[in-house]
């Protein structure tokens, strides 16, 4: 993993649009079904769109049903941190991104792989970048 990004309020709001603000410093949640990855089926990388550390693979998303972008894994288990969060009435493992502290979204024990999670990611937390762009640096 890459080093630890720390930036004020200030120079994350400069980096990230209102949308991407709000879902990854804020905590907030992108409406069902809106985000621009949620049916992404092309392979390639998904990137924290705060930072750019890579935290999933296009082989390890399925398609939930969810409305929103959902994997079986992180792309490595120190990409993605995860805490608990007792926001909105319920007991939920958030998701953040390890290197900048990001919100990404959360995880639950309903997922369909071998270790039966679901990464259930906002789209506006990822930056989508396809394989083909990825190999050439
Ligand atoms: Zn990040």
């Amino acid at each position: 993993m890459s080093d630890k990004l720390n930036l004020t309020d200030a120079e994350w709001r400069e980096r990230l649009t209102p949308e991407q603000y709000h879902v990854l410093r804020e905590a907030g949640t992108e409406r069902a079904f809106t985000g621009a990855l949620d049916t992404n089926k092309a392979a390639g990388e998904y990137r924290c769109a705060a930072c750019g550390e890579l935290l999933f693979e296009s082989d390890d998303k399925y398609n939930s049903g969810s409305g929103w972008p959902s994997f079986v894994a992180p792309a490595s288990g120190a990409a993605v941190e995860e805490e608990r969060d007792v926001s909105a009435g319920m007991i939920r493992t958030e998701a953040k991104c390890a290197r900048c502290e990001s919100h990404l979204g959360h995880i639950f024990p309903d997922g369909p792989g071998p270790e039966g999670l679901r990464y259930c990611i906002n789209s506006a937390a990822l930056n989508f970048v396809p394989e083909d762009a990825a190999d050439e640096g």
